[in-house]
């Protein structure tokens, strides 16, 4: 093992959203701070995926789309939706209140970097009595949530603006860096090694790895005999519809909607709603193909179609262990039946239960 090559008082593994926030939060309240970001994938200027003029995925490794700065949330839609009563868990982490405080903390930093001033939502109450009314009578509950919507390419802008803010405030950043393993002395992160074989130093270490690195950071706690808590398996489709059927949309960017089912109560719910968006083909490393959605800012992109998730979020109890791991092979499961891609069903052949790929 080589010798230490350089100390900080804080690295951050992970140059997506939670790892931004986190660089930004501590320099702004401890501008002195030596702070080094890892991140495995490349700078924010550097990362295009090819198959958005080729249409054909060639595999980059690491992937374009979900890793470098801004991590999987540089390309994604950017709805920030601004209420606890959605999203993960926070609020039973932090408290509701805490939790209400730091999303509007967060969102006032995407106010300054450039986010659209216009919230979905809060407006016109009665229509969305009447939509609350008609989820009622449909068995379904209406969860209030209003949305800012950055937009697919306005929210790269952001992103860049914020990784040219960190870098003049004087945080460091190793791109093409992948973290291997953690140090830990005496029950004490101490430092990471990474690929090259680096060994970076500082008395706080923040893993802010996002799905991307989930499960290489479940072996690192694994190995080195760190207690995990199991989380919740979300499996679904994506449904596309004209914009015209999504009557929704006149009211609400984004209707989210949950379900429970009468023979097993699971939760069934819509996710991630794309009004006049696209559906996106996703690859992960191992070649799993997933789909996402996304919707541009700009007139000149908008499709006429609202994509959408429904989802059915499971907690399963001990012994299981590996929701990352089932939802993966579920997911490869369908693959396999389409020579690696994604299943495609229309809504005529839907009864009929015929697929395409
Ligand atoms: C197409 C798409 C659309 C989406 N739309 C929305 C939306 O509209 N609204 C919303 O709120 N969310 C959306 N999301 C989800 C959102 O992008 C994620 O919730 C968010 O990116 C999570 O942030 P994160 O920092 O926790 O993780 P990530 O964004 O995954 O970032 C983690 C980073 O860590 C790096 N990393 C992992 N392991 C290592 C390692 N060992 N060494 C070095 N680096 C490592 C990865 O390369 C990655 O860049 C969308 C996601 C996608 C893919």
């Amino acid at each position: 093992m080589k010798e230490a090559s350089k100390n900080y008082d804080v690295i951050i593994i992970g140059a997506g959203p939670s790892g931004i926030f986190c660089a930004y939060e501590l320099i702004d309240k401890k501008p002195d701070l030596k702070i080094l970001m890892i991140e495995k994938g490349r700078p924010i200027e550097k990362r295009t995926c090819p198959k958005r003029t080729t249409k054909v995925c060639v595999g980059c490794k690491p992937c374009s789309i979900t890793t470098g700065f801004a991590g999987a949330g540089a390309f994604s839609d950017g709805k920030l939706s601004l209420s606890p009563d959605v999203g993960g868990n926070l609020p039973e982490i932090l408290g509701y209140d805490k939790t209400v405080e730091l999303l509007k903390e967060s969102d006032n930093i995407y106010l300054k970097f450039g986010a659209d001033t216009n919230v979905y939502g809060v407006d016109k109450q009665k229509e969305i009595q009447e939509i609350r009314r008609k989820a009622i009578n449909a068995n379904l509950k209406l969860i209030e949530c209003p949305i800012r919507h950055l937009g697919t390419e306005e929210g790269y802008k952001i992103y860049t603006r914020l990784q040219e803010h960190l870098l003049e405030q004087g945080v460091e950043m190793e791109f093409n860096t992948m973290v291997k393993d953690i140090i830990i002395e005496d029950n004490q992160a101490k430092g990471i090694i990474t690929d090259k074989d680096e060994i970076y130093e500082a008395p706080e270490i923040v893993s802010a790895i996002g799905r991307e690195g989930s499960d290489w950071f479940s072996h690192i706690c694994g190995n080195h005999g760190i207690e995990t808590k199991v989380g919740t398996v979300d499996i679904g489709v994506r449904v596309e519809v004209r914009d015209e059927v999504m009557e929704l949309n006149k009211n609400l960017y984004e209707a989210k909607l949950v379900y429970y089912t009468p023979t097993f109560d699971d939760k069934v719910r819509t996710f991630c709603t794309n009004p006049s968006g696209e559906v996106a083909t996703e690859y992960y490393e191992n070649g799993l193909a997933v789909v996402n959605g996304h919707a541009y800012k700009s007139q000149e992109y908008k499709t006429n179609n609202t994509n959408f998730a429904i989802l059915v979020s499971k907690n399963f109890t001990k012994p299981f262990k590996t929701p990352i791991e089932y939802g993966k092979h579920i997911s490869q499961l369908s693959n396999m039946l389409c020579d690696g891609r994604i299943l495609v069903q229309t809504f005529g052949d839907f009864p009929e239960r015929k697929t395409y790929n």
